[in-house]
């Protein structure tokens, strides 16, 4: 469906979890408080806001968290998205951790696509930044993923005296493996507000300077606003999502739904619209006209962009975990 600038929204972010078996620092923090499970959406409530989502032309689905692949039944909750009339595709978006072990289910489950986060190629700076020590873990799941043929992408946080050194060997990953690398700006939303980012402008002078072969590269790759660069003899791309230096609001196409079963319009904004209290009600009659206007409304509560650069304008105050990123 159409938003009120004319922006078609066709994308739903599903957070299935704020739990995480990783503690990244700019993401949860050590200090994160976890919401009760009781108030966390069952499998059976998201699927009915997807059904009704459908209905409305959102018809690509990204399963994020938390980890995703924390909660049990999540390559279930996939297949089943995917077996539903009208679906064009479900991804996933994932730490990498359990990737290894959940290849096979995520196969089976028919899943379009996996991003792994991966912030560093180094196993001590991973354990600062991550809090545990799974580098290897992580870089073998994605190793297994490439095998099976399925589209892979990598996303970077570069944070500036942390990691920003190791933007060439992360964009090298793309040189011998079909894996697009995308480097996000860090967001200033919950602990990412104490954290400085990189710029992307910045970061592509670099880029263009270090690999003259190289060309944008225009072709469709995913769901999102990142912008790519083709570099002579490599695999994969490189992206730049540039939410901080290069506003992409224009073409923004998603909705995100919170693991709380809250509508969420825009990152940048606290106001979200609750399909937890439409779903559980149980004197509500006609539960599917409710939630259809809910996602309705929530479409047309999306801004026209987001407030990033103003940080006094942000009123979200969830963490990423919380939202899903
Ligand atoms: N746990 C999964 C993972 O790490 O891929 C999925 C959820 S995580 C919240 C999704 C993405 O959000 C990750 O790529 C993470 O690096 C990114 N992220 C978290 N906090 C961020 C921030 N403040 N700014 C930009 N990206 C952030
Ligand atoms: Fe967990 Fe992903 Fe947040 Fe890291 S970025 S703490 S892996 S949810």
């Amino acid at each position: 469906m159409l938003d009120r600038f004319s922006r078609k929204i066709e994308y739903m972010r599903i957070s299935v979890t704020d739990r995480c078996n990783l503690r990244c620092r700019y993401c949860m923090g050590d200090g994160i408080r976890l919401l009760p499970m009781a108030d966390i959406l069952t499998y059976e409530e998201i699927i009915d806001v997807a059904k009704a989502a459908l209905s409305l032309g959102i018809t690509k689905f990204r399963i994020t968290g938390g980890e995703p692949l924390v909660r049990k039944g999540c390559t279930d909750l996939i297949s089943n998205l995917k077996n539903l009339p009208g679906t064009e595709q479900v991804l996933i978006t994932t730490n990498g951790v359990l990737l290894e072990d959940s290849l096979k289910s995520l196969m089976d489950a028919g899943t379009d696509g996996i991003n792994v986060s991966l912030d560093t190629l180094d196993r001590e700076r991973f354990r600062y930044i991550t809090g545990f020590d799974a580098l290897e873990k992580v870089t073998r799941g994605i190793k297994k993923a490439v095998d099976t043929g399925i589209p892979i992408k990598v996303n970077s946080v570069l944070q500036p005296g942390v990691n920003d050194d190791e933007w060439k060997d992360l964009a090298e990953i793309a040189r011998d493996l079909p894996i697009d690398v995308r480097f996000i700006e860090m967001m200033p939303i919950g602990e990412g507000a104490r954290y400085e980012s990189v710029s992307n402008d910045e970061l592509r002078e670099k880029i263009v300077t270090a690999y003259p072969g190289y060309e944008a590269d225009n072709r469709v790759h995913g769901n999102g606003p990142a912008k790519y660069i083709k570099i002579k003899g490599f695999k994969g791309s490189i992206g730049l999502i540039s939410a901080i230096h290069n506003r992409f609001c224009s073409s923004c196409n998603r909705i995100r739904l919170t693991s709380t079963g809250k509508l969420k319009p825009c990152l940048c904004y606290g106001e979200t619209l609750d399909v937890r209290e439409i779903l559980r009600d149980p004197r509500s009659e006609n539960r599917e006209q409710k939630l259809l206007r809910a996602i309705k409304e929530s479409v047309m509560m999306k801004p026209e962009m987001h407030c990033f650069e103003e940080k006094s304008n942000i009123t979200e105050i969830s963490g990423m975990s919380a939202i899903g990123g």
